[in-house]
């Protein structure tokens, strides 16, 4: 089957293979691909995008069925986007399973990018949990919750904290609100703190008083929200997804050490965890209409 991968940055695609069991450990990525979303292409641009990566890993017979992990809110039920940033213009209230559906004539399944993360950390687990919480710390701030159970709406929950307001009359987010939460905590806020560095420099550069405070904030922030989400939803594990678990080298010891939350760990399946967890809930997901 194929999958794909739609964020702010870049869309990713993977031919993936299953086994005849199904098992989590069956699925192989066998061809990879990624290009550019290139956001300030509109939306014909990115939907563009979007079959560019599926055709790019098709293969003969592969494309019986097509999942779909994306930024954005997604209904679980039909795969239609019900709110999405300027980073997928013109998203909003887009039927992407359908559209997509329609144009390849096969099966195609949609759901939202930390709810995939979530159900692959969750299901590919060697030892699984009762309930596996996923932030995803990217361009923006993804955030999911994946409870033992039938795999569908209920038990997977696409929490939204990004867009829940952080503070009053602050940042203006991609999503047309202020001062939400992923204008605080997410690669694009330390970005934006560190002024010239990079996010990288912003985490390793301890010359600059400007990288200091900016990681400094980061760390602060999630030490926050970390605290609330284990309050509000006592998860049996904390894993960070995104391109900032890529570069946990440079800050997740720091905040151990400063702030604890030993049971905060980085996704165990990095970037790839988006495609197979999209893959896994196409085949075994209890979805009404896709
Ligand atoms: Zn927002």
């Amino acid at each position: 089957m194929i999958c794909a991968d739609v964020g702010g940055t870049a869309v990713k695609s993977a031919l993936i293979s299953v086994g005849r069991v199904r098992l989590p450990q069956s699925y192989k990525i066998k061809n990879f691909y990624s290009v550019p979303t290139r956001s300030d292409s509109g939306f014909d641009g990115v939907r563009e995008k979007v079959l560019q990566a599926i055709e790019a890993v098709r293969t003969e017979g592969a494309a019986d069925i097509v999942a779909i992990a994306t930024a954005g809110e997604v209904s679980w039920d039909d795969g239609k986007v019900l709110r999405a940033t300027s980073s997928l213009p013109g998203f909003n209230g887009y039927g992407f399973a359908k559209d997509i559906s329609e144009t390849l004539g096969c099966r195609v399944v949609v759901l939202n990018d930390a709810c995939a993360a979530a159900i692959c950390e969750h299901y590919f687990a060697k030892n699984r949990t009762k309930s596996t919480l996923v932030l995803t710390l990217g361009t923006g701030l993804g955030s999911a919750l994946v409870t033992e159970g039938r795999l569908d709406a209920k038990h997977v929950v696409d929490l939204e904290l990004g867009h829940r307001l952080y503070e009053e009359n602050g940042y203006e987010c991609r999503c047309g609100k202020r001062g939400c939460l992923e204008q605080y905590l997410s690669a694009t806020a330390i970005k934006r703190d560190a002024g010239t560095y990079t996010v990288k420099e912003a985490l390793t550069n301890t010359d600059s008083e400007k990288c200091r405070q900016a990681k400094a904030a980061f760390l602060k922030i999630l030490d926050s929200v970390v605290k609330s989400v284990k309050s509000e939803y006592a998860p049996d594990e904390i894993l960070i997804g995104g391109g900032l678990a890529e570069m946990r080298g440079l800050w997740l010891e720091d905040f151990h050490s400063a702030y604890g939350h030993a049971d905060v760990k980085a996704a165990r399946l990095g970037n790839k965890a988006g495609l197979l967890g999209a893959a896994y809930a196409a085949l075994n997901g209890a979805f009404e209409n896709q």
